[in-house]
């Protein structure tokens, strides 16, 4: 078997330590399963800036482009709020968002039926949910030009963005949901303006066309992105694969996400197009949350945000799909033996920190591996 090639860029903050859970499961694998992971590091962020004076440095971004799959923790904080803007923390991650071409995004909202309480919205109306949100990642009205402010010379001033969105754009965005739903519960909703906006008219048009063009098998619908908003909090269960463009994705996902908890608790992967000779996707695998500097270097992070983005590598970047499941069900057991982090905390439970969750997961990985 081929070597599976990870690059880890930890970062900054709470990523290091939700990062260093990841390695201890990794060198499990390898040393139990013969998983053959073959890891590398590398530096992003504010720590990339105070090593190189980049967020990001051209070796590191060769091994990214080089790797099977990028495992990234999150950059940021306080240190580097005053460096100047292009070599901001955020700009590693833009720039690897941008060269690696990963223009899919995907954001699973999972609820743990441990933490079903949780939740803002009633246990019943989340219990079991398992939606896959399919987001638009390089395109549409943040990349759109024009793009500016222009003096109109009356003492007013005039803010411009595009939406703007080519036929390949919406075709290939909605392949990978539709591909994403065979695998799941065979049915996507696309969601724009058309009411309101003609690039909604076109988005569902091309959908549309798509779906006919070899995926009739999936079920399609479509509804309009601020009434998707409000089903996503009244019903979500009746979504399997949402896809929609960067900025209503950009919303939709942070609705779904919040709809199961916490911050600490969410994966997400960034998918590029398939290579043309290996058929393999270039694909980053981060948790949603940021850096947490307000609890960085005191050992209460929750790493399952990590975890859980390293268990969607194996499934996506490498088929490893009894494995991941095998990690997601560790994940949902330790939950429900009670363990929380201080984020999902609850009368009752046992609070514990990111070491001590970190090794209950590998724990319970290796009780359900025979
Ligand atoms: P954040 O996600 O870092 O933190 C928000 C809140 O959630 C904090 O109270 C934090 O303690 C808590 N939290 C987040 N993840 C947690 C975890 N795993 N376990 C326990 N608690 C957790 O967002 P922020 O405070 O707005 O931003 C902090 C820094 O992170 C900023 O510099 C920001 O730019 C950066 N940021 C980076 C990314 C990324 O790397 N992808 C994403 C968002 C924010």
């Amino acid at each position: 078997m081929a070597a599976r090639k990870l690059l880890l860029l930890p970062g900054d903050g709470i990523g290091p330590e939700a990062m260093a859970e990841v390695r201890h499961i990794i060198s499990w694998m390898n040393d139990h399963e013969a998983a053959g992971f073959e890891t590398d590091e590398g530096l992003v962020g504010g720590a990339a800036y105070d090593a190189h004076g980049q967020s990001i440095s051209d070796a590191d971004m060769e091994k990214a482009m080089a790797a099977d799959a990028v495992l990234f923790g999150a950059v940021g904080g306080p240190d580097w709020d005053s460096v100047a803007y292009e070599v901001r923390p955020e700009a590693g991650l833009l720039r690897l968002r941008k060269d690696m071409e990963l223009f899919a995004n995907l954001r699973p909202a999972i609820c743990y039926p441990a933490l079903a309480d949780s939740s803002s919205l009633k246990p019943e109306v989340i219990e079991g949910l398992d939606i896959l949100i399919v987001r638009e990642l390089t395109g549409g009205v943040y990349f759109g030009e024009p793009k500016e402010i222009i003096d109109l010379g009356n003492g007013q001033k005039r803010g411009i963005d595009t939406q703007v969105y080519d036929t390949y754009e919406i075709e290939r965005i909605s392949a990978v949901a539709f591909d994403l739903a065979r695998t799941r519960n065979n049915k996507v909703c696309s969601m724009e303006k058309h009411n309101v906006m003609k690039s909604g008219v076109f988005w569902k048009e091309v959908v549309t066309d798509t779906h006919k063009n070899g995926y009739e098998d999936v079920e399609l619908s479509h509804m309009l992105a601020d009434a998707g908003g409000m089903q996503l909090v009244r019903w979500p269960k009746q979504f399997d694969v949402i896809v929609t463009d960067n900025l209503f994705g950009d919303m939709l996902s942070d609705v779904a996400a919040m709809l199961t908890g916490s911050l600490g608790m969410l994966p997400s992967a960034s998918l590029g197009a398939p290579d043309a000779v290996s058929g393999k996707r270039k694909a980053l695998y981060e948790p949603v949350h940021g850096s947490a500097p307000d609890i960085a270097g005191t050992g209460a992070a929750n790493p399952i945000a990590m975890i859980a983005s390293f268990a969607m590598c194996m499934r996506y970047s490498f088929e490893m799909i009894d494995e991941a499941a095998r990690l997601e069900a560790a994940i949902a057991k330790v939950l429900d033996d009670g363990l929380r982090t201080g984020d999902i905390m609850s009368d009752g439970m046992k609070q514990v920190g990111t070491t001590e969750m970190g090794k209950a997961v590998l724990d319970a990985y290796k009780s359900m591996t025979s």
